[in-house]
């Protein structure tokens, strides 16, 4: 019996330093959200690779202006409903981001294209991983591009594209 008891100890301690020396590689990681479902398989991608070490995490969320794409096709202000898209995707931001235990300072709100504001994002905070959602596209999806291949193309450092379905 005593010695079953000291070989446990020695497996139980030997998981303990393997477990102690996991350090992540990554010290600040730009985590790309259009804050739906999809969002949340990011972050648990993210905490997976990053585990519990040190890290600085940023979400970034991009509002595309309705005036780039529909440029004066609309007729109408279009300023009212941009307002209310940008209302709710502070308060979807924000939850998210109260979810993740990510700061408000970490948190970008930021018109513009996703694919180039991510990247802006993650060279400003000298980011080490960018996490973005990849789909599997067919057809003309596929010829018109995803924001993950142009993060990919353009990224400053490593990009973790997470499957996330059909596009
Ligand atoms: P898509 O190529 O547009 O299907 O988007 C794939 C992934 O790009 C998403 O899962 C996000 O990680 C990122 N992404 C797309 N749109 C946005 C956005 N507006 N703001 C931030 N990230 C985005």
């Amino acid at each position: 019996m005593p010695y079953c008891c000291s070989a446990v100890q020695r497996v139980s301690s030997a998981q303990t330093a393997l477990v102690e020396v996991y350090m992540s590689p990554y010290s600040t990681v730009v985590l790309a959200a259009d804050l739906t479902e999809e969002s949340t398989l990011l972050a648990k991608r993210m905490r997976q690779i990053v585990g519990d070490s040190p890290c600085a995490v940023h979400i970034v969320h991009v509002i595309e202006p309705l005036s780039s794409a529909y440029g004066g096709d609309v007729p109408m202000d279009l300023s009212p409903v941009q307002d209310q898209i940008q209302d709710q995707a502070k308060t979807h931001l924000a939850e998210f981001g109260l979810q993740l235990g990510v700061p408000e300072a970490h948190q970008h709100l930021i018109f513009g294209r996703p694919q180039s504001e991510i990247q802006r994002v993650a060279e400003e905070c000298e980011a080490d991983l960018i996490v973005v959602g990849s789909h599997t596209r067919s057809g003309l999806a596929r010829l018109l591009g995803s924001t993950a291949n142009g993060v990919m193309d353009s990224a400053p450092c490593d990009v973790l594209a997470v499957h996330v379905g059909e596009g």
